[in-house]
Formats: C-alpha cells, structure tokens, sequence
C-alpha cells in the first residue's frame, strides 16, 4: 500500500492502547484552528477515541 500522510489518521486509543489507523475513522471534523481531525472506532475495544489529539 502506498502511504499517505495527509491522509493517514494513526494514533492510540486512550481507553486501552490499542492502533488506531485511518481505516478506522467513523466522523471527521474541524477544529476551531481549522487543523483535520476524526473520531475512529478503536477496533479493539469499540470505544470512540480521537486518535490524533490524544497525542
Ligand atoms: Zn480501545
């Protein structure tokens, strides 16, 4: 597969750890400083995380 850093969402769930990638991504908004985010699915635990402002 061919990486896209724009595009890819990676992170960690903060309820338990686990990868969340793009591929997981249900809802993606804006920010009020109009950066790109989203709420995935961690496809472990089930829980709506959001991957890139947990970091
Ligand atoms: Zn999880």
């Amino acid at each position: 597969m061919t990486p896209n850093d724009s595009e890819t969402v990676r992170g960690d769930c903060s309820f338990c750890g686990e990868t969340v990638t793009r591929q997981h991504a249900i809802i993606h908004y804006e920010t009020a400083s109009g950066e790109p985010g989203v709420w995935a699915e961690c496809p472990d635990c089930g829980e709506i995380v959001d991957p890139v402002n947990a970091q």
